[in-house]
């Protein structure tokens, strides 16, 4: 349920409709919206009897919320949500692009990289110091030496980073060099790394898990946001299907229906969705179009050498194509924005 304040409610009328909330044993967050601020009610068994908060000073009404997930939901918050990390926005008419390599595999070749993504149209670098690997052999990453090397990257080139804690271990020693906390597709219903989320200063993108439905994905950005952060970022990465043509089948009416469902920004994955690089800028161009909120791509400067996902991982000329075309769709969809931005 929640409590819709009106336009110039007081902090303590606020207050006092939290308060209200959590005599009844409940739990109260409030969410500022454009406008006005709502307060939503979580942990509530049953029904909550409404004239309990009608009467309050400032409350203009109070509204059920239909769905499960309640603070993701686009009920509790009828504006976008634009989550912005280092000055950067992310959702709302903005096409944010992150880039750079699977993983982290040295000082110079990160910073080269970084170097390559920016000056082509990257506004946030990526890179893993811990990697989910399907075999124990493969590579797993730098660990703590690779997240000082995406500190160096940050500090040399001012791009935040974003790169993925893969368990409660990490998680603290990721949040002190993130600007955004990768939770991936393998650790979607992790529910104890999504409450250690949920507890971070740190901007979370949250991927898709790769057999997950949607009500999955949103109630487990939910965890998130229950736990008190809202700058929840989420990724349509691809959903395992019988194809073989691709890694996985990206799923782009995902997209659609997360806008419809949620308030929160949604950017793609093409390249862990395609698998091969060639299908990566095709798909990144109808994600721009089916409405994405922006995109993260792996990038390296020797693909043929790279760690990890190198099939999948662009060289730089496909980056700069990429950029230029993921730009040139968002500008048909955009016009009004470009103009006004010019
Ligand atoms: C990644 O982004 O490097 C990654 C492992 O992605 P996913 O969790 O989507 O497989
Ligand atoms: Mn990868």
């Amino acid at each position: 349920m929640l409590v819709v304040m009106k336009k110039n409610a007081l902090p303590e009328e606020i207050e006092a409709v939290v308060s209200a909330v959590e005599q009844k044993g409940f739990m109260a967050r409030p969410i500022p919206g454009g406008e006005r601020v709502a307060v939503c009610i979580l942990h509530n068994s049953g029904a909550v009897d409404a004239s309990l908060f009608l009467q309050l000073p400032a409350v203009k009404e109070v509204i059920p919320v239909t769905r499960p997930f309640k603070l993701v939901s686009r009920e509790s918050r009828a504006n976008d949500t634009v989550v912005e990390v280092g000055g950067v926005p992310i959702g709302n008419g903005h096409l944010t692009i992150m880039a750079g390599p699977c993983a982290i595999e040295s000082e110079e070749g990160a910073l080269e990289i970084a170097r390559i993504v920016k000056e082509r149209g990257a506004q946030i670098f990526r890179g893993g110091a811990y990697k989910p690997r399907t075999s124990p052999y493969a590579f797993q990453g730098l660990g703590e030496q690779g997240l000082k090397i995406l500190a160096r990257v940050h500090s040399e080139t001012g791009m935040p980073v974003v790169t993925e804690a893969i368990d409660h271990e990490v998680f603290d020693l990721v949040e002190q060099y993130a600007d955004i906390v990768q939770i991936g597709a393998r650790n979607m219903q992790n529910f104890s790394l999504l409450r250690r989320a949920g507890k971070s200063n740190r901007a979370v993108l949250l991927k898709r898990g790769m057999a997950a439905t949607i009500d999955e994905w949103l109630m487990a950005a939910e965890y998130i946001m229950e736990g008190g952060n809202n700058r929840v970022i989420l990724c349509e990465r691809g959903v395992r299907t019988f194809a073989h043509h691709s890694r996985n089948t990206l799923d782009l009416s995902a997209v659609s229906v997360v806008k419809q469902e949620s308030h929160l920004p949604v950017i793609v994955d093409p390249s862990h969705a395609a698998g091969f690089r060639d299908q990566v800028v095709p798909l990144a161009r109808a994600a721009v179009a089916v409405g994405c909120h922006g995109l993260i791509v792996e990038v390296h400067n020797h693909p043929e050498r790279a760690l990890s996902d190198g099939a999948q991982s662009l060289y730089p000329d496909q980056f700069s194509d990429l950029c230029r075309q993921a730009e040139a769709v968002s500008e048909l969809l955009h016009p009004l924005r470009e103009k006004a931005a010019a």
